[in-house]
């Protein structure tokens, strides 16, 4: 038998109505298939339709040499795993002319915050992309990297974003970490906080540009704060609208300055996906995060809450650092999909159907 308090949070939730923060953190007690049922029921209510999307694209991480050297992160020079390493620019377009012969559509440029450069160097990489394969989707940078070029060039958040839309950049990634003070000034304290990147959303909203928001969880955080970090995410999703997708995954520490730090477990992911998917009433996509949690936990996720796969991307560097490595063809996607029961179809970058797969049934 529920507890009627329990009872009550279920037919707020069934009924569709917003849940508060303590509504969400009483989430974390209940059972699993019951918090699966009512976070794939949410799902139903955002998006009606069984599909789950993918698109091709190629994250390219450019240069690892990074100032801000967080201790939770493995892929900076300074973690001594990778090599420093700079790009050219050939090397970088090498890279996206192996995604278009592929079919791909979307490139994230992402790197460490170099110590020399500045926004000039990030609007010539757009402009050199951008001339060269027009047709391509560049969805890159991150707010603490907007906020790094600002800084190296004496510009506002403003006029950081004006240049990079002028010169060709279509959306940036969330890449939101945990937005929870206590935690980012222990694993990444000259990283930027959570009212600047507040700052960055608000800007890019005023530019007409969308993004994303990310959450990286498992890093020593309480129940509580990972509910901050949700509301964080719709408070700003209320006011802008621009978060096309919530994309949780779990902190890998067994190669990083917080290996002391127990990993979160698969029951924790599918937990987190599914409170996400009730709370999150505003926002449509939330994805499996195959990279982190592997293709069937992925797969699990996509019953729990999940209506997106991400990328099959070409390359990654980021997450291959801390020691985990995935790697997931087309054909994989799909049958992943079509074995958890749904509709595996091809979207570009604004969530549009490009090709749908013969479903199971
Ligand atoms: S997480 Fe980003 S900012 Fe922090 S060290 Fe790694 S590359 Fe640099």
């Amino acid at each position: 038998m529920k507890q009627s308090s329990c009872k009550k949070l279920e037919q707020k939730i069934y009924s569709g109505k917003r849940i508060s923060p303590e509504d969400a953190l009483s989430l974390f007690s209940w059972d699993l298939i019951d918090l699966s049922e009512a976070g794939d029921m949410r799902r139903k209510l955002v998006f009606p339709k069984e599909e789950v999307g993918f698109i091709i694209d190629r994250i390219i991480n450019f240069t690892n040499i990074c100032e801000a050297a967080c201790n939770f992160c493995a892929y900076h020079a300074r973690a001594n795993l990778i090599k420093p390493f700079e790009l050219t620019q050939d090397e970088i377009c090498a890279k996206i002319n192996e995604l278009v012969s592929a079919g791909g559509t979307q490139v994230m440029l992402q790197g460490g915050l170099h110590p020399d450069y500045t926004l000039y160097t990030y609007v010539s990489m757009v402009r050199n992309v951008k001339k060269r394969f027009p047709q391509i989707y560049l969805h890159s940078f991150s707010p603490s990297e907007i906020v790094h070029m600002a800084n190296k060039s004496s510009l506002s958040i403003d006029e950081t974003i004006l240049n990079l839309k002028n010169a060709g950049l279509d959306s940036v990634p969330g890449a939101s970490d945990l937005l929870v003070d206590r935690i980012r000034k222990k694993v990444s304290p000259r990283k930027i906080g959570k009212d600047l990147w507040c700052e960055v959303i608000y800007s890019l909203h005023r530019h007409g540009m969308k993004s994303s928001a990310t959450m990286t969880y498992g890093m020593g955080e309480t129940n509580e704060e990972k509910i901050e970090h949700l509301k964080a995410v719709r408070d700003v999703q209320d006011k802008t609208g621009i978060l096309r997708a919530f994309i949780p995954w779990s902190f890998s520490p067994a190669r990083t300055g917080l290996k002391d730090i127990e990993p979160a477990t698969g029951i924790d992911y599918l937990k987190i996906v599914a409170i996400a998917r009730i709370f999150l009433d505003n926002i449509t996509y939330i994805q499996a995060g195959w990279l982190t949690e592997g293709l069937k936990l992925a797969q699990l996720a996509l019953t729990t809450g999940a209506n997106d796969m991400g990328g099959v991307l070409m390359e990654e560097t980021v997450v291959k650092a801390t020691g985990i490595e995935t790697k997931a063809g087309i054909d994989e996607f799909i049958d992943i999909i079509k074995n958890a029961g749904k509709k595996p179809v091809l979207r570009d970058s604004g969530y549009k159907v490009l090709k749908k797969y013969k479903s199971r049934s």
